[in-house]
């Protein structure tokens, strides 16, 4: 398709336009750094919208366009489209205000009852018009519409000059009744759109109303000539001018002229075009070459304007335009491209549109200093230490130990108080808004980090330094204060509400506490009640709860929902936070035994360290060679892979160490954790004795379990029960907590859901031996854990399976007796559960060399699972049974 298609459309739909409305034709060609060819696109655009006196027209130029025939492609139906949406219609300034329909007229009578009446709105010559548009809801159209009624008694003179019209976009005319009667808004005319915010409207639709207030003044000739916010211009001013006008004023539009002269300037001569088109087919292959990361284009564009009588004037030949948004990785190349092709364009026929190198690294620095410089004009110190963290962990496969060094930033500030929190934040949301974009991921998470560093700064959480709290008045007093801690007091904080019915229980219970405990706390600790109402509202309850003030303190909030209760995470009361006499937070939310907990902290002699606080120690930087240094020796290697033989070891060493001048670190936190069987522990020792002569054992911070493991004796000799010679018996039970062995006969039972359990002399913790076995191994390292627990069941209690498993022979979610396999996934509780079987497979397993127990154990033999593997079995779901 030639685009002689597409224009002969176009003067068709020209013919229909106003004669000021040109029509452009642009031609955008691009090549694009990752894309394999040059890429063209073509778009007709309207040099401005439709007034919406023209609103028909839109509708006739749509119907046009959708009526056009299979013979125009769809690129070409396209493009039309594009031009009928960008003639949208708009209301302009020194357009006609059309017929406004849609609306309901509210009509006040004498005695403050109303009456609505649908109908349409029309301007009249002559009169000038202020139009309001608002809501009840809308916070910020209420002063304005005071305003609005103030004007009205201020100017008499203004009957039958100059009305004002408010439209109300609310969804009722009740609420807007109620308004108007309350705040005396009577001198307004008042309508209401039927139905409340609707886009179809034809006044909200040719607006393109986005947000209220809004206000259209309209002359003496029914022209608007001021829409906008009602703030945003001096109204009254405006309506005197109106009013006093003898003849219509000109309405320019000149914001669009000074624009299309911008335009003017890009228009390359034809053969400085050609030359531009050649170096664009040129350079194509070498961006594609460079393979960027991010975005590196270059484009062209070239417009040709059409107007009202057919006639074509080119308005714009581009330069070549080069944009680029990569990271800063790609510095070197850009440079080079720019260095080696670009400046060697003639400069006249080249222009950079946008050139980003986004360094987050950089960016994370600027970031730091604004929110430093910003809370410091605040009081707060803010600080971003470096702490280095060394991760050694075994790795999946447990052949080696891997990990490196990582760098973190902490937060620490001092003197963060909530109010410059909240407000430093609130300050700083246009700053941090512009990062969130999805480009800026990392930034994005740097300023969560400091943000939520901040917040835990400030968070009232157990075991954090209490927080001033600010804007509270004590009962009976004017003065908003803060709230305090004092050193070697106790402090208790309680937010509550009069109509909480909890927490009025609680004040009388505390009241009757404190006045019980007088003697012995006197001021050694504080009671205060932070109310989450307005003192203006609890005067009744404060009359009457004259006793509760003699022991508590009172104080009331400036304004409801204050931030401190929503950032201290009060989110029902009654809601304590208790103050120990060192200033630390010791409890939040609530409080089992106020008296216990309050006695135990008057008590308390120093402050309670924290246990998990190893030993820092100074180190040099050497240490944490050293370390890896051992951990990754063969010697290491090998006893790891010699112990992982039964797939049970975990090893994971963090170590967090600070900088603190030259070659020292400081060592804050040496964690390790561990999981190994007791029978590992030994070759562990020796491992991390060479660790400890690094650094010291008291500095670590260690998280160790150690799973017990048995082993079985096989064969027995006789049956615990029966006492029958069973040291020839391939298959046999062992009962490891009595070290007896059973036959088969007297262990197996299936009646477990039925009365007479009592028979039993074992009804858990049997321990099933598949023999005979040809791999003796799987009667060692026996996990303890796994073995069932030795219980009963309680005379009279009634059997019952309902702990739910999944076979992993059949599948099924199986009922009746579990079997664990004992050999298989070894070492910890594992994601996965244990493998573990029905009863039916069970015996299945029983029978070694039948196909089936073959396939069974062959689907796990990944996890460990072998034909020899032993089993225990637990009868019953958990709790009901008795220790045996
Ligand atoms: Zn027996
Ligand atoms: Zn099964």
């Amino acid at each position: 398709m030639s685009i002689k298609d597409d224009t002969k459309i176009l003067q068709q739909f020209l013919k229909e336009l106003p004669h000021d409305i040109a029509v452009k034709h642009i031609k955008t060609v691009k090549a694009i750094g990752k894309a394999e060819n040059i890429q063209s696109t073509r778009v007709f655009r309207s040099t401005k919208q439709l007034s919406a006196v023209n609103a028909q027209l839109h509708n006739t130029l749509k119907q046009q366009s959708d009526s056009l025939g299979e013979e125009v492609i769809q690129d070409v139906k396209d493009e039309i489209n594009t031009l009928i949406q960008t003639l949208t219609p708009k209301y302009q300034l020194g357009d006609k205000l059309q017929l406004v329909d849609g609306i309901e007229k509210i009509i006040f009578a004498e005695d403050n009852t109303h009456t609505t009446e649908k109908t349409t709105f029309q301007v009249e010559d002559g009169i000038v018009y202020l139009i309001d548009i608002w809501a009840t809801w809308c916070g910020p159209c209420q002063n304005p519409m005071e305003h609005n009624q103030k004007m009205l008694e201020k100017n008499p003179d203004w009957q039958n000059k100059a009305k004002i019209i408010a439209i109300s976009v609310d969804d009722d005319s009740d609420s807007v009744k109620e308004r108007v009667n309350s705040k005396k808004w009577k001198s307004i005319e008042h309508y209401r759109f039927e139905k409340g915010w609707d886009d179809q409207n034809n006044l909200i639709k040719y607006l393109q109303l986005r947000g209220i207030p809004f206000v259209l003044l309209i002359n003496k000739w029914g022209k608007i000539v001021y829409m906008g916010h009602p703030s945003k211009a001096n109204l009254e001013e405006k309506i005197n001018k109106e009013i006093a006008a003898e003849k219509e004023e000109e309405q320019t539009q000149t914001q669009e002229k000074a624009a299309e002269n911008n335009n003017q300037q890009e228009l390359l001569t034809k053969e400085q075009f050609k030359q531009v088109k050649d170096k664009l087919k040129e350079l194509q292959p070498v961006l594609q070459d460079a393979k960027f990361e991010g975005i590196v284009q270059l484009q062209l564009q070239k417009e040709n304007q059409w107007s009202h009588d057919g006639s074509k004037e080119v308005k714009k030949r581009s330069k070549l335009e080069l944009s680029y948004d990569v990271n800063v990785a790609e510095e070197e190349k850009i440079t080079a491209f720019l260095q080696n092709h670009w400046n060697q364009i003639p400069e006249e026929l080249r222009v950079v549109k946008e050139s980003k190198i986004r360094d987050p690294q950089r960016q994370v620095k600027e970031i730091k200093a604004k929110f430093q410089s910003h809370f410091e004009s605040k009081g707060a110190t803010i600080s971003f230490p470096t702490t280095q963290i060394t991760n050694l962990s075994l790795s999946q496969d447990k052949q080696e130990i891997t990990g490196g060094d990582r760098h973190r930033f902490d937060i620490k500030c001092e003197n963060l108080t909530l109010d410059t929190y909240k407000t430093g934040l609130d300050e700083l949301r246009e700053f941090t808004e512009q990062f969130e974009d999805e480009e800026n991921e990392e930034i994005r998470e740097t300023i969560e980090m400091i943000i939520e560093g901040l917040k835990s700064n400030v968070t009232l959480g157990e075991g954090k330094q209490f927080v001033t709290i600010d804007n509270y008045k004590k009962w009976g007093s004017d003065e908003f204060t803060s709230i305090e801690h004092t050193q070697g007091q106790v402090l208790v904080l309680d937010y509550w509400a009069k109509w909480c019915g909890p927490c009025v229980r609680e004040i009388a219970n505390n009241t009757d506490l404190i006045k019980q405990n007088q003697d012995k706390w006197g001021k050694a600790v504080r009671f205060v009640s932070l109310s989450l109402v307005l003192a203006e509202e609890a005067k009744e309850f404060m009359d009457t709860h004259q006793e509760s003030q003699q022991y508590i303190e009172f104080y009331f909030p400036k304004e409801q929902r204050q931030k401190d209760a929503t950032l201290y995470g009060v989110q029902y009361i009654p809601h304590y936070i208790i103050v120990d006499k060192f200033g630390t937070i010791r409890k939040v939310a609530s409080v089992g035994n106020m008296k216990e907990v309050v006695n135990e902290l008057i008590n308390e002699e120093a402050p309670k360290k924290s246990l998990e606080q190893a030993q820092p120690v100074l180190l040099g930087q050497d240490a944490i060679t050293q370390i890896k240094a051992i951990l990754q020796s063969d010697e290491t290697t090998d006893f790891i892979k010699s112990i992982d033989q039964q797939k049970v070891i975990a090893f994971d060493l963090k170590i967090n160490s600070k900088q603190v001048g030259g070659d020292q670190y400081q060592f804050e936190t040496v964690q390790l954790s561990y999981f190994v069987r007791d029978t590992q522990v030994e070759g562990l020792q020796t491992l991390l004795a060479k660790l400890y002569q690094i650094i010291p054992e008291t500095s670590w911070k260690i998280d160790k379990t150690i799973s017990k493991t048995i082993t079985i004796k096989y064969p027995g000799a006789v049956c615990a029960v029966c006492q029958k010679d069973i040291s020839k018996d391939a298959q046999q039970y062992y009962c490891h907590f009595k070290d007896e062995h059973v036959c088969t006969e007297c262990a197996e039972f299936d009646d477990v859901t039925k009365t007479g359990m009592e028979r039993y002399k074992y009804q858990d913790a049997l321990i099933f031996i598949n023999g005979p076995l040809s791999d003796l191994s799987v009667l060692t390292n026996i996990d303890d854990h796994k073995i069932g627990k030795n219980l009963k069941l309680k005379e009279g209690d009634k059997a019952e399976q309902s702990h739910p498993m999944m076979c992993n022979g059949c599948g099924g979610g199986a009922k009746g007796p579990r079997y664990i396999s004992l050999n298989a996934r070894p070492g910890r509780y594992r994601g996965g559960g244990y493998i573990d079987y029905c009863c039916k497979c069970f015996a299945e397993l029983k029978n070694k060399d039948s196909e089936r127990a073959k396939e069974i154990v062959a689907k796990d033999v990944a996890d460990g699972m072998t034909i020899d593997s032993l089993f225990t079995r637990v009868l019953f779901n958990y709790g009901g049974y008795q220790a045996f």
